[in-house]
């Protein structure tokens, strides 16, 4: 992992997420790789069901397996792209069943992953948002979380970095929660400007030390980059 080498607790949690089988970034060959991709397809193609939900700290489920947890701005795509992972519409729309998207709900992949659908921040855009949305319940399982392996943080491609997107790294990295940056709807930019914000994306990922090195540009409509988004999860996910 490029980004350890400034060492601190952050690290310490990033440098846990390498397992044997590794990830995408650490793949040397094709070979390596294709099996990686592989992993990643099988992991998904589990049963997949909505487990928990909580809307408070004593309502979290005890900490069991590995734990990966989604969040973004509300409309970034989180739905769709949980929805596209899956290749099942359950989870989104017991996500946004009402009274639901205010709470974190855990769905268990075949018994290896948990994955947890944390509620959408920054509607106003506002960095003050993020506070808001993450006080209280999403803080306490955020900081207290030991089983939690990963936020993968949701960045809407078209959109770009919004002040409430700032803040969410700079939350996590104070926290010490590893994370790592998604794209959505990469479709939707031209290659060009496309390459520009998975640049940016790079150089805010190295600006802090709780994140992942490698940034996924995905898309839900077309399916780009969701083979390698499984393929990272099942790099933390039990064998
Ligand atoms: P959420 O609020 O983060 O759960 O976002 P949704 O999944 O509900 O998506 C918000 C809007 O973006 C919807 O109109 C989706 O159809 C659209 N959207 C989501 N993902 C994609 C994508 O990959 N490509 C395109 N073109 N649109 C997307």
């Amino acid at each position: 992992m490029g980004d350890d080498a400034q060492g601190g607790p952050a690290a310490t949690i990033a440098r846990q997420d390498v397992t044997p089988a590794g990830g995408l970034a650490e793949a040397a060959d094709e070979a390596t790789r294709a099996a990686l991709i592989e992993a990643g397809r099988v992991l998904f193609a589990g049963a997949c069901a909505f487990v928990h939900a909580a809307q408070t700290p004593d309502q979290l489920p005890p900490p069991h397996g590995p734990e990966v947890a989604f969040a973004g701005r509300s409309n970034v795509g989180k739905s769709s792209l949980l929805n596209a992972l899956t290749g099942r519409r359950t989870l989104a729309r017991v996500s946004a069943t009402p009274g639901r998207t205010k709470q974190l709900n855990f769905f268990d992949l075949a018994g290896r992953l948990t994955l947890v659908d944390m509620p959408g921040y920054g509607y106003a855009e506002a960095a003050k948002s993020v506070k808001e949305a993450w006080q209280g319940t999403m803080f306490a399982y955020l900081r207290g979380r030991p089983t939690l392996r990963r936020v993968m943080l949701l960045i809407d491609a078209r959109v770009g970095f919004k002040p409430a997107d700032a803040a969410a790294m700079a939350l996590l990295n104070d926290a010490a929660v590893a994370f790592q940056l998604v794209l959505t709807k990469a479709d939707k930019v031209k290659p060009a400007p496309l390459a520009a914000i998975v640049l940016e994306a790079e150089a805010r990922a190295r600006a802090h030390t709780a994140a992942h090195p490698l940034v996924l540009a995905t898309s839900a409509e077309t399916g780009d980059g969701i083979a390698e988004l499984r393929t990272e999860l099942a790099s933390l996910a039990l064998p």
